[in-house]
């Protein structure tokens, strides 16, 4: 059902002004985008149909998209699946989608997904999104916790947070977030996106990343909150020695007695090395 523009933005020129047309995929909604929610919608079909195709859902599949806006991926995705949950923040854009589709198709979730307990949703979930940048990386750390619920997760992101999200050791982009995530997930670049896919264009370029939990060749955490603690305080201060950084958390024996130099700095170590380090400690203060 196509969405109609309130009388009041209709007559208002200063509002009019702003409002950009998107007719994306059928839809005739006339929306101002939200800076404040990182609003930037698809309108470049191509790379509609490439999200659409990587993510090759199958109509049983359990679609959970994050921030879907104006729709643009929700439909094509909707053509393939029997049903699909959406998280969105505006309730316009939800109210929108909610009026085009029946309930039995589509469940809209006015929620802001950095709480959204996913879950709620069940097992198996396929996490599909053009998120919203301005949260990022916060919102990848969110979806970790339920890793055990989801199938995969193939989502649109700033180009240089991909950098980041698949950066070996020893390089500029290797910090916490490479850490965090590759410890739960194979992380794959699919393709890039440019700015001009988009209404309003983003100032920065943009990717398309898939995560694929490890599963059973996931790596054994005995305490996940130490190893959390470790990862961040390694990577609090770059330039800071192990020694420096990990000060409250482990002495130089410690580090030593797994393999580890103490003067040598957090990004040096790969995600086994975090691992072998926060198993040790855990196990150190479970004997005491
Ligand atoms: N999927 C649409 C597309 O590709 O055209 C819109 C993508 S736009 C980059 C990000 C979307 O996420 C917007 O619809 C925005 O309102 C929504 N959003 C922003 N912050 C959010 C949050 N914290 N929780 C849920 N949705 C959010």
């Amino acid at each position: 059902m196509a969405a109609t523009p309130s009388p009041r933005k209709r007559g208002s020129s200063a509002v009019r002004s702003k409002t950009l047309d998107f007719r994306v995929g059928g839809n005739d909604a006339r929306h101002v985008p939200r800076k404040r929610f990182g609003q930037h919608f698809l309108v470049d079909q191509h790379y509609i149909e490439r999200i659409v195709g990587a993510l090759g859902a199958q109509p049983g599949d359990r679609l959970v998209e994050i921030g879907p806006g104006l729709g643009a991926l929700t439909r094509p995705l909707l053509d393939r699946v029997t049903h699909a949950d959406v998280v969105e923040i505006d309730r316009d854009l939800a109210r929108k989608l909610a009026s085009e589709f029946t309930a039995d198709h589509l469940s809209v979730h006015v929620a802001d997904a950095l709480t959204f307990d996913f879950r709620s949703l069940g097992s198996d979930l396929r996490i599909v999104g053009n998120l919203p940048y301005y949260i990022s990386s916060p919102l990848l750390f969110h979806l970790a916790q339920f890793e055990a619920n989801l199938r995969d997760v193939t989502v649109m992101l700033q180009k240089e947070v991909v950098d980041r999200m698949i950066a070996p050791p020893a390089t500029p982009e290797y910090g916490r977030l490479s850490v965090m995530l590759q410890v739960l997930f194979r992380i794959e670049r699919l393709f890039n996106v440019p700015p001009g896919a988009f209404r309003p264009a983003p100032k920065v370029g943009s990717a398309v990343a898939r995560l694929t939990p490890l599963r059973e060749e996931r790596p054994h955490l005995a305490d996940e909150r130490l190893f959390a603690q470790i990862v961040a305080a390694a990577f609090g201060q770059r330039r800071k020695t192990l020694r420096n950084a990990l000060k409250t958390l482990a002495t130089e024996v410690q580090l030593e007695s797994v393999g580890i130099e103490s003067g040598a700095r957090g990004e040096t170590l790969a995600v086994d090395d975090f691992v072998r380090l926060a198993n040790s400690l855990a196990v150190g203060s479970n004997a005491e």
